[in-house]
């Protein structure tokens, strides 16, 4: 039998395209969340539509840009450079993404927003027309449509306008904020009306998918029912689908001469002290300076582990022209040199800040090196969607059987919670003790902690995620016809 065609709609292609000539395109293929999940999935004929991040506007570029991803089976949406500042700088980065994350932006940059409001809003829905046209120039009958996040929310109702009988998921790979919040976002109706058209809404965990339905309540008053959203007996299903990662290929590179060596030379660096870890990209909801006054807190008033530990801090720098963004960056940056001035000897200190840049970035055998070696991973995020950072160490620690202290924050607190340290990160002091009985812990209570989360690692994996959301999917579909 023939393999079902997917089609996955996504704000970016999983690829960074560069040009080399007027007719000739250098591809590299990009690893990250969305990517390294749905990359995962091999039962589906997938096919990628999304923005290759390049403003292209000659007709020479599109073209050969389009036969070079088309060989990967990539598609590619073209968006000019006004629309990409307007839609995606300005109406899903600076509002949607804040709001969602529950972050108040600066007064000044608010009320800014709220001036260009209008024009934003307007390019949002040009953007996701332009995605709209695409979809539909590739779709074929019976495929399956799968939008992503909140880039693309207007994205199920130009589709089905166009063609009603489109099975459609849409899946947030973010939190949907409390209905409390979401009410204060001005065209919240339109946009909640508009997600409504899909078939299937996914969420990562139970409660954002709560908040949605509450949403769609309070704002439009609709009824909520344990399956979903009714309106007018047309029901649209909304349920949680947690996100994993493809832990085989991080479990099989730890079985790799790049990584085992790798592997000896941060041990042979760290020799005699507890390795804790963080990775995050360096935005406002990873909670880093939270992390590192924590940290600071415990060398604070654990003298005695002071030339015992180490804190590795990875930074992945992201949105650095973003005024917020630098503040952030130089607010990190003096914390970090503060405690090290504090705590740090002429031979070492005590946090290993290292910001990842384009030219330094680091390789996949690194980071899995890294995770192998690590005794506590300190995930402190103020408000994440998943996190699956936590996910990767997990996968990596089944020779150490590392610590895992983790936000409740993080969607990951509701599958990784039975075996992780959870921790409110606002609470400086409840981290910093979270620290010391991390660090103390005995290997008993260590191994039953990680086979909890061994074991739901490898078994909720990326391609479980993509297989269970797209079966859903098809039964929400013959469901609805047999209810008609
Ligand atoms: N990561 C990366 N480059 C690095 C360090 C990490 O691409 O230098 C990856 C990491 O392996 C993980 C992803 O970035 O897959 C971060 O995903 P997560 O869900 O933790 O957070 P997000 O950045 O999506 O908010």
């Amino acid at each position: 039998r023939e393999k079902q065609r997917l089609l996955v709609v996504a704000n970016r292609l999983p690829v960074s395209a560069t040009r080399k000539g007027e007719s000739s395109w250098a591809l590299e293929l990009s690893a990250g969340g969305l990517v390294s999940a749905l990359l995962g999935v091999r039962q589906f004929e997938t096919r990628w539509i999304g923005w290759p991040g390049v403003n292209v506007q000659d007709d020479k570029g599109q073209k050969s840009l389009s036969s070079a991803l088309e060989e990967k089976g990539f598609i590619p949406v073209f968006l000019d450079e006004e629309t990409v500042d307007q839609y995606y700088n300005g109406y899903c980065n600076n509002v949607l993404w804040p709001l969602f994350h529950y972050i108040g932006l600066q007064q000044e940059d608010r009320l800014a927003a709220t001036r260009s409001l209008q024009s934003q809003f307007s390019a949002y829905k040009r953007a996701n027309r332009l995605f709209a046209e695409v979809v539909l120039s590739q779709y074929q009958d019976g495929d399956v449509v799968w939008c992503h996040d909140y880039h693309l929310m207007f994205l199920p109702k130009f589709l089905k306008e166009a063609n009603s009988r489109m099975k459609l998921g849409w899946f947030l790979h973010t939190p949907f904020p409390s209905s409390e919040i979401y009410r204060t976002l001005p065209l919240r109706s339109e946009l909640l009306k508009a997600v409504l058209t899909a078939d299937l809404i996914g969420f990562h965990t139970y409660d954002y998918a709560r908040h949605f339905v509450s949403a769609c309540t309070r704002i439009l008053g609709l009824e909520g029912t344990p399956e979903g959203v009714e309106d007018q007996g047309k029901l649209t299903r909304v349920a949680a689908f947690p996100i994993g990662i493809d832990s085989e290929r991080f479990i099989k590179a730890l079985e790799t001469d790049m990584v085992r060596s790798h592997i000896q030379k941060l041990r042979g660096r760290f020799a005699g002290r507890k390795v804790m870890l963080g990775v995050d990209r360096l935005d406002m909801i990873k909670g880093i300076p939270q992390k590192l006054l924590a940290f600071e807190k415990f060398l604070e008033e654990s003298p005695e582990w002071q030339d015992k530990v180490l804190l590795v801090q990875i930074a992945v720098p992201t949105r650095t022209d973003v005024h917020e963004y630098q503040r952030l960056t130089s607010q990190v940056h003096e914390i970090v040199g503060r405690i090290n001035g504090r705590f740090g000897t002429l031979g070492t200190v005590p946090i290993h800040h290292l910001v990842v840049m384009q030219d330094r970035s680091l390789e996949f055998h690194e980071l899995c090196a890294l995770y192998a070696i690590t005794d506590v991973l300190l995930v402190t995020s103020l408000r994440d969607g998943m996190n699956l950072v936590s996910y990767e160490y997990v996968a990596c620690q089944n020779t150490k059987k590392g610590v895992l202290i983790l936000s409740e924050f993080a969607g990951a607190a509701q599958s990784l919670g039975a075996g992780a340290i959870l921790i409110n990160p606002w609470n400086i002091s409840e981290v910093a003790a979270s620290i010391e009985d991390a660090l103390t812990m005995k290997e008993v209570e260590r191994k039953e902690r990680h086979r909890h989360n061994f074991m739901h690692v490898t078994t909720h994996t990326a391609q479980v995620w993509a297989d269970t959301f797209v079966s859903e999917l098809n039964d929400t579909i013959v469901e609805a016809e047999l209810r008609t």
